[in-house]
């Protein structure tokens, strides 16, 4: 069992709480929306014990608030991919100079994007539909797995979203959000008959093309048994547990826990 866990064991870094996006569903990893700059010096402090170790852990989630405002993102990357961690990053991608110094460091860019439409996405998230398509150009000049995560808030838009998507090659995770506020499940969507088939848990191809789509339920028991979370405000197991960053004698009980 112990293995088991050890093989998927994921650090999510929450590098700043700021985030220039309005998403109302926004519940920005249980932070506050305060600036709270996670330091490149106590990643390197955390990841010198995780080694010391032999805990490193399988994948490392550059996240926030939107983790491109912290002007280290580029050096944090570069210090985690000379671990030969598998990097990824969760942005809104909004910030097209801001994420191009990150680029060569990642494996993969999680993509929050709420509609492929100008103005609703304008009026959902306040991140010009522009500016998100110049990142996703240049994301694909580097060899950075991309994916697009849309929250289901309406099924007929969901499906126009995942046609969208598919038609620029980008991978989809369709998230459920927390406790189901838009009234609309992951199992309402009849997936079959929008030409998608299952071929592994969570995971969907597309009957005509190599496009794949996920999803994800997003609740409190949200990665809890897999993921540690260490942003400036704590270190926490899940997202309600919180404490200090002083401690880092306290990092050891958490890993433990993992
Ligand atoms: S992009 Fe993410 S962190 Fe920013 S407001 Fe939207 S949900 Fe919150």
């Amino acid at each position: 069992m112990k293995e088991k866990l050890e093989r998927c064991f994921k650090i999510r870094l929450l590098l700043t709480g700021k985030c220039t996006a309005k998403c109302s569903y926004c519940h920005n990893e249980g932070q506050t929306k305060s600036a709270n700059l996670l330091t490149l010096e106590y990643i390197k402090e955390i990841f010198g014990k995780l080694e010391s170790k032999n805990n490193l852990p399988d994948e490392v989630i550059l996240s926030g608030g939107e983790p491109t405002l912290n002007k280290q993102v580029k050096d944090i990357a570069k210090f985690l991919k000379s671990k030969s961690i598998y990097v990824s990053m969760a942005s809104h991608i909004g910030h097209t100079d801001l994420l191009e110094p990150v680029l060569p460091y990642l494996d993969e860019l999680k993509i929050h994007l709420d509609s492929f439409n100008h103005d609703e996405q304008l009026k959902s998230m306040g991140i010009p539909l522009e500016n998100i398509i110049n990142s996703i150009n240049l994301a694909k000049k580097y060899p950075v797995k991309l994916i697009v995560n849309h929250p289901l808030i309406n099924q007929t838009k969901t499906v126009e979203f995942i046609e969208s998507a598919r038609k620029m090659s980008l991978d989809c995770k369709i998230i459920e959000e927390f406790g189901n506020i838009n009234n609309i499940g992951l199992d309402d969507v009849d997936w079959n008959k929008n030409g998608y088939f299952k071929y592994r848990c969570n995971g969907f191809k597309h009957v005509n093309s190599s496009h794949r789509l996920f999803l994800k339920r997003c609740d409190v028991s949200h990665d809890r048994e897999r993921t540690l979370f260490i942003g400036a405000e704590g270190i926490r197991s899940k997202l309600e547990v919180k404490t200090s960053i002083k401690d880092i004698g306290k990092m050891d009980k958490l890993v433990t826990v993992i």
